[in-house]
């Protein structure tokens, strides 16, 4: 079943996981209680899952199917991985490439896999472990990646930093360099087909989104430009994860302004099923309406 339509492209979703995923005053640094007790309809409050009180987060993929190429967009978290701070998705056995399968795509049917940026479980399924090795994926894919994103994440493995992102980097990212299957580009890259990076600086350094056109319809995979609904009540919001809490938040708050005036179909990294969805005015904020 596509997720959405875009003019003659057909995109789909292949979640690895979705669920509760981390406490929002750990991945808010700014959280205020108050504001999700205030807009309980909101859908940033109600997906808090009242359990565990965790932030319920999705990792996907998206899969785009233009008239000429198959479009692998974010290759989420991978099997096998070493994530001991990630103790979820440590030596993760996820029935990924399976369920590619049952959206009718083989792992040698894909011609690119492009990454918003690097972060682990944005490139996990670059690669898997075959006899102790790690060996790209997608064996006919070009990796394509912004180059600015690449050129930081390398500085932060030669200092040899102690991060999830650097373990990434080593076990998804160098292997298909060494194997010849990357494509380092500039930030504002347009593949053929109607669709091209824009930087999206601040989450990473070279973090980008990626804009899709077919015909007249146009949609955005904002990547983690907005990882939770509540960042629309509070656009202010950055996250643990940001290299650039202040530039993130200037990225953020631009691009949503942006996209509420235009009305833009948006598919954000990390919001669970259905995914796809707008940005609309809610008093002062903002909401999303979920497709
Ligand atoms: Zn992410």
């Amino acid at each position: 079943m596509e997720l959405a339509r875009i003019g003659e492209f057909e995109v789909h979703r292949v979640a690895e996981y979705e669920g509760p995923f981390i406490a929002p005053d750990t991945f808010f640094p700014d959280f205020d209680a108050e504001v999700v007790r205030s807009n309980p309809d909101h859908p940033g409050a109600k997906l808090i899952d009242t359990a565990t009180g965790n932030l319920i987060f999705s990792f996907h993929s998206f899969i785009v199917r233009t008239p000429h190429h198959t479009i692998l967009i974010d290759s989420c978290l991978g099997n096998d991985k070493e994530r001991p701070t990630r103790p979820q998705f440590h030596r993760l056995r996820s029935p990924y490439i399976a369920d590619l399968a049952r959206v009718g795509v083989k792992v040698e049917d894909v011609d690119y896999v492009m990454c918003t940026h690097l972060h682990w479980d944005h490139v996990g399924w670059n690669t898997r472990l075959e006899n102790g090795r790690w060996v790209p994926t997608f064996p006919n894919a070009r990796y394509v990646m912004a180059r600015r994103e690449f050129t930081h994440w390398q500085e932060v493995q030669q200092r040899g930093e102690d991060t999830p992102h650097r373990l990434a980097f080593e076990d998804s990212v160098l292997p298909v360099v060494r194997d010849g299957q990357s494509v380092l580009v500039d930030d504002d890259y347009a593949l053929e087909d109607g669709l091209w990076f824009e930087s999206a600086p601040g989450h990473t350094p070279g973090n980008v989104v990626i804009h899709a056109r077919s015909r007249d319809h146009h949609a955005v995979f904002m990547g983690d430009v907005i990882h939770h609904p509540l960042q629309l009540l509070k656009p202010a919001w950055s996250t643990l994860a940001c290299t650039d809490r202040e530039l993130s938040r200037r990225t953020r708050t631009r691009l949503i302004e942006e996209h509420v005036e235009r009305g833009s179909r948006l598919l954000p990294a990390h919001f669970p099923s259905p995914t796809v969805g707008r940005i609309v005015r809610h008093g002062s904020a903002y909401s999303y309406a979920f497709e």
